[in-house]
Order: C-alpha cells, then structure tokens, then sequence
C-alpha cells in the first residue's frame, strides 16, 4: 500500500483580532497534547519497554521546549496570526533546523518536531495526518513515519514498512527494530499511487525492497525466512545453558551498555553480567557536570538491578569523538592522540575523585568493578590507584559503606598497555582489551575516518599477537582477561580468541545468543 499524505499546506494567514484568545488556545492545545503524549507513553511501557516509552518523554519535553515555545508566542503576538499558523510555521522552522544538523542522530530529530507540532495541528482543528487507517495486512510504503504513528500502526496489519526519508537512527527505526517490524528507511525513492496492490518484499536486514519480484526470488526469500526463523527459534534454546566448548572451557558472555534502560537486555539475552559500562553517556548531551548524587543514582540503579552479576564501569572516556562543551577542552590538532579518558582524569582529579565516589557508594549495593580506559603507563595505573584509595579513606572517615574488595581493571587498548602487559597485570584485578581503539592506534588507522575502513582490520596480525601476548601475561599473573571492543562479536574470530584462553567476551546485547552457539559447537 502506497500511502499519500494530503500536501500540508500552511493554515491560512489571517490576521486575529483577539490575540490574548489565540495564546490561551495554544496552552490548551499545548495541555491536551500533553495528555495524549503521557497516554502513549504508558501504552508504550506497556506493550514493548522502558526505552521507547522514552521517546515520549523526549516529545514531550518539546512540546514544553521553552524556545520552541517562545517562538510560538511571540510570532502570535508579534504578527497578530492564529495559534495554528504560529504552530506550523515555528514548528517547520525547528524540524528544518534539525535536519540540517551534522550529527545524525539530530537529524533524526526532526521528525519528532514535526510529529509534536503536527499533534498541536491535529488539537487546534488543522486535520493533518489523520492516522494511518489498514483494513488488509499489508507492506506499508509512506514519506515517513512519526514514533506516534508507528506505535499507533495496527501491528496485525503492517506486514513491513518502507519510508522515503527518515534515518537508520531516528527513533521511528528503533520503535520498529524493537517491535520487530521489518522496514527499510530513507529509500529517497518516491512510489506513485497507482503502485498500491503490487506483490513487494522488503528485507529489512539487507535493506533492499523488491517490487513485483518473480517466482524464483520469491522462492529465495521465503527460504531465507524459514532458515531464520529456524536460527532465532534455535539460538532461544541456548538460554540458560552454559557457554562453554566441547572440551570444557567456560567462557564468560556479558554486554556492552551506555545507558541504565539498556539493563534489561542483560536478561532478554541471558548474559552473565556487564562487561563494559561506557560511563561517560551519562556526561553527553548536558549542560553541566552531573553532581555526584546524579551518578551515585545511576551507578547504585545499575548494581542493584543486575541480582547478583557484576558489572563492570568504565571510567570517564571523555574527548576524542566524545566532546563535551562544559568540559572546556582545547581544541586538538589530533584528538584522538589527544587528552582523553584516564589522562584528562588524572589531570582533573577532581572530576575523577566525584566519579570514584559515586561508583564505591554504589559497589555497597551490588556487585561493581572498576575499569580504566586509555592506559599507556604503570604510573598512570599507579596514580589513579592513589586516588582511588583517598577516595576509600575519605568514604571511610564519613563512614559511609562501599565493598572493600571492588576489584580494579583496566582496559588494553593502546599498543603501549600490550607490550607491557605484563608489567600492568602485577597491579590490577583484571584486563579488558578494547579492540576499537587497539586497532586505531596499532595501525595508525583514525576509527572516525570512513575512507580508511577497510585498513582498519582486527585480523591484521600486529593486532592478534597485542592481543595474544596480553591473554598470556595476564594468565602467567594469574588475572583474568576479556574482550569488548566490537572485535569480541566478530563470530570470524572467535575460535582464535577462545583458543588464545581468552576468559570472557563482552557484545552488543543481540550477539550474546549466536556467540553462545557457536561457542558451544567448538
Ligand atoms: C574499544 O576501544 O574497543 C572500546 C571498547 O572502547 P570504546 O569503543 O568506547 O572506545
Ligand atoms: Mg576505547
């Protein structure tokens, strides 16, 4: 079904005598579509998760956006117009704004504006988008999809959709990846009408949409559906059984996870806890420091919630890619050789003393580890160590409780830290090689650059000797050792890290299940 939406025009642009009348409509209509917002939300809580409920909350602290806001009321009162022009014309404004962003993801942002102004519209009489009505199952093929419209789709119905515009990263894509719905977005292919009714098959994992595809491709791709509907219904057997090979040897699963609503995937996907917690999320798209007590409430959320499995949390991996403005870091000729992670820490130990803190509070309420991110040195290991243990000292004349036995960790990532693994194993807990990094600055190859992807290969054998000489230094100083850079869920490699002893991988949450199979068939 090919849907076309009617041109939103603007509503007319007719001076309004009572300008003080237009202002209170558009609070009204401002409080409904807050009512409505909270309903959604709590549908989506309810029929998928904490995370998509979320994306009502980003709406509706949009609709409440004090410069979108503003906007809206001052052109009312400026140009003496109709809440409804104000609203499509500020509300364009803003989603024109964000789809012209660098970041992605911001760009993605755009139709949640046009979403929330079109919500507004829909309250103030302007019948725009007036919901998608199915009477047959069928692949929808729309310009774009609001969240809204995607959590409101009759999921009996949608066998699949296909936007023209829209990103991989735009919350409508999410809602649909964790619903299951196939879709393929941001074709840039617009369909005629009269294309309604024309046999399609999309495959979301390739994204490739066939239009009235013949016989032997049909044949093709129903194969391919059973084959992967036998593999999913296979890899769900594999909870609850231990990863370990034929010949015995236990390997550890856990997750990588940035944020505190990604918890729940350590028990979708059964893994045996978290094996990187990227702190440094937390620090990303704010204004200000985060106060210890804000981290405390994370860090305790995240031990508390696992039952009993460990997590592992990273200290601040700020700078590189990861900028942020109230850090006030000087512009860098090399970032990424740049002051990052533990090397900012130790140079602001204050900012690393308040996250110690918070992350020793929590350790009394679940099990923590501590890993530091960026090492090169013994000294630097050394450093943070002192503070880690002024930190204990402090908590301790403040006699407020943490676990005297928190293990400390750091990650080998830097082609230094590998050479004398042997060296650092003396003076930690345990090891965690982060493969992303370890392949950039052993190949000299900038993981932001796309051009150079193809050299950036963790096959290369500098990377698998790094890797294996940490495995065995580690072992001869009897620590235990992972993997979790995004190398741990490449299945290609797998045998060769179980082979070198490796004792526990750490992946993306939907990779634990395939890894386990595999593992188990060694
Ligand atoms: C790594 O470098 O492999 C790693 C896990 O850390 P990040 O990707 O966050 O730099
Ligand atoms: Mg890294």
């Amino acid at each position: 079904m090919v849907y076309e939406r009617d041109a939103e025009e603007l509503p007319a642009n007719k001076k309004v005598e009572n300008v003080q009348a237009e202002l209170s409509r558009f609070v009204q209509a401002q409080q409904t579509v807050l009512q409505n917002l909270q309903k959604l939300q709590a549908k989506a809580l309810q029929e998928i998760g904490e995370e998509e409920a979320a994306i009502f909350d980003v709406h509706q602290l949009m609709v409440t956006d004090l410069d979108y806001v503003e906007g809206i009321t001052n052109l009312i009162k400026t140009s003496n117009v109709s809440a409804a022009y104000a609203v499509a014309k500020i509300g364009e404004q803003f989603a024109q704004q964000f789809a012209k962003m660098d970041d992605e993801y911001m760009q993605g942002r755009s139709a949640d504006v046009r979403d929330i102004t079109n919500q507004l519209l829909v309250v103030l009489g302007e019948h725009r988008r007036n919901g998608l009505h199915l009477t047959k199952s069928v692949i929808l093929v729309v310009d774009d999809l609001s969240p809204s419209e995607t959590l409101c789709l009759d999921k009996s119905k949608v066998l699949g959709f296909v936007t023209i515009s829209g990103s991989t990263n735009s919350h409508t894509a999410i809602l649909a990846r964790t619903l299951g719905i196939p879709a393929v977005v941001g074709t840039g292919r617009v369909l005629p009408e009269e294309q309604s009714g024309t046999l399609a098959i999309i495959d979301g994992n390739k994204g490739l949409v066939y239009l009235d595809p013949d016989l032997a491709t049909q044949q093709q791709v129903v194969e391919q559906q059973e084959e992967e509907a036998k593999n999913k219904e296979y890899l769900t057997q594999m909870k609850g059984l231990p990863t370990i090979t034929q010949a015995g040897q236990k390997i550890k699963l856990c997750v990588n996870i940035g944020q505190v609503e990604e918890l729940p995937m350590v028990e979708r996907y059964d893994a045996e806890g978290v094996g990187l917690f990227r702190s440094e999320f937390i620090y990303l798209g704010r204004k200000y420091f985060p106060s210890e007590e804000e981290l405390f409430v994370v860090y305790k959320q995240v031990a508390a919630s696992l039952k009993g499995k460990k997590a592992i949390i990273r200290t601040l991996d700020i700078g590189a890619d990861k900028k942020v403005a109230y850090f006030n870091l000087p512009a860098e000729e090399n970032p990424a050789l740049g002051l990052r992670a533990i090397r900012l820490c130790l140079m602001r130990p204050r900012i690393f003393e308040m996250q110690l803190r918070a992350l020793l509070r929590a350790s009394a309420y679940g099990k923590i580890s501590i890993m530091l991110p960026m090492i090169i040195s013994l000294a630097e290991v050394q450093q943070a160590k002192a503070i880690l243990e002024r930190v204990k000292e402090n908590l301790r004349a403040d006699k407020i409780k943490f676990d005297p036995e928190i293990e400390l960790g750091i990650m080998i990532e830097t082609p230094a830290a590998a050479v004398i693994s042997d060296l650092l194993a003396a003076e930690v807990d345990f090891f965690s090689i982060g493969t992303n990094d370890l392949v950039q600055y052993t190949l000299a190859v900038d993981r932001q650059n796309a051009v150079l992807n193809e050299l950036a290969d963790v096959h290369h054998p500098a990377v698998l000797r790094l890797i294996e000489l940490t495995i065995q230094n580690a072992h001869k100083q009897g620590i235990w050792v992972g993997i979790c850079g995004e190398a741990a869920a490449d299945t290609s490699l797998t045998a060769q890290f179980v082979a070198m002893g490796v004792d526990e991988l750490s992946v993306v949450p939907n990779q634990v299940l395939t890894l386990r199979k595999l593992i188990r068939e060694l």
